[in-house]
């Protein structure tokens, strides 16, 4: 390999043992990326992206508002390519990710749990931030590039993986990137496979996919998924419903993918695996549930949920 970013991708696919239902359910185990993420292979494709269209300048700096893996993963490739890197952080997120990001060299702000009409929020900090400074703003929200990504390589992997028998792909949605181009490919390869929303109860996501308008807003403690509202790079067209998932759950579920399979994951990987065993008992899939490993345990290990 010629540098850490080529061990990006090409994650392997687990049998879950655990779960006891009468159709196979599969970890994507995005986990096992150098940076720990599902992130990663964005964090790729962003820098790809500036450094194509020459707003990325060679020893630049670029700025990310990030729940800590889009961090983490830009911090690899800022490594790799000689780029300075500042992560805008909510306070919400685990104190695990700043000090990964801070060991890294990054430098990290952290702003306060901010909703998106505030310019204190992380997003639009990170904004005006790049704005003021002429910094390139990685942009997952917003990059084509997120989606792109995950048509290209991680949709792919997944059906390559199982010879296209596959009854369901389930993702949480951060940016909505994972899902959108993973649905995409999955959809155009087979129409009949189902794309997942595994939602926390408290964001709005679900209710917007399942009747057609925003829930309410309220607070839950799984980071890096779920959101008030979509973002501009989400494409609800390719989502056919959404599952909702209390923290108590998904916080359970990753606890025994860790004990249970030595799957050392992290409590979002614990949501999207309660949804697709809630959906294989429903009945409604017929052949394998594909569930997003998103991430690593160890930006958990200070968070009252891991218990140590
Ligand atoms: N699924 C799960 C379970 C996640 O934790 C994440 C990111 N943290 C994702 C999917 C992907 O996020 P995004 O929508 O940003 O691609």
């Amino acid at each position: 390999m010629a540098s850490i970013l080529d061990a990006i991708g090409n994650t392997p696919l687990v049998k879950l043992r655990f779960c006891e239902t009468s159709v196979p359910i599969y970890g994507k185990c995005e986990h096992l990326n150098p940076g720990g993420s599902v992130k990663d292979r964005l964090a790729l494709a962003l820098v790809d992206d500036g450094e194509r269209t020459g707003k990325l300048k060679p020893g630049g700096t670029i700025v990310e508002a990030t729940a800590g893996n889009t961090g983490l993963g830009l911090a690899l490739v800022a490594a790799a390519r000689g780029y300075k890197l500042v992560c805008i952080l909510p306070e919400k997120m685990s104190v695990d990710k700043r000090k990964a990001l801070r060991a890294v060299g990054a430098h990290v702000i952290v702003t306060d749990n901010a909703p998106l009409d505030s310019e204190k929020n992380f997003r639009n900090l990170a904004r005006s931030m790049a704005a003021e400074k002429g910094w390139f703003l990685a942009d997952q929200f917003c990059n084509q590039a997120n989606v792109e990504a995950h048509f290209s390589t991680t949709g792919p992997e997944i059906f390559e993986a199982l010879n296209g028998n596959i009854g369901a792909f389930i993702a949480g949605v951060g940016t909505g990137g994972t899902i959108s181009g993973c649905g995409r490919f999955l959809k155009a390869e087979d129409p009949s496979i189902q794309i997942v929303l595994a939602d926390p109860v408290g964001s709005s996501l679900a209710d917007w996919i399942n009747k057609g308008e925003y829930g309410p807003d309220e607070s839950y403690a799984v980071e890096g998924i779920g959101s008030s509202r979509s973002t501009d790079i989400m494409d609800r067209s390719v989502v056919d419903e959404a599952i909702s998932i209390t923290d108590e759950e998904s916080f359970e579920t990753a606890l025994r993918l860790q004990r249970e399979e030595g799957l050392l994951v992290g409590g979002s990987s614990g949501t999207a695996v309660a949804a697709a065993v809630r959906l294989a008992r429903s009945g409604r899939v017929k052949k394998p549930i594909v569930a997003l490993l998103a991430d690593s345990w160890d930006r958990y290990f200070s968070q009252p949920w891991m218990n140590i």
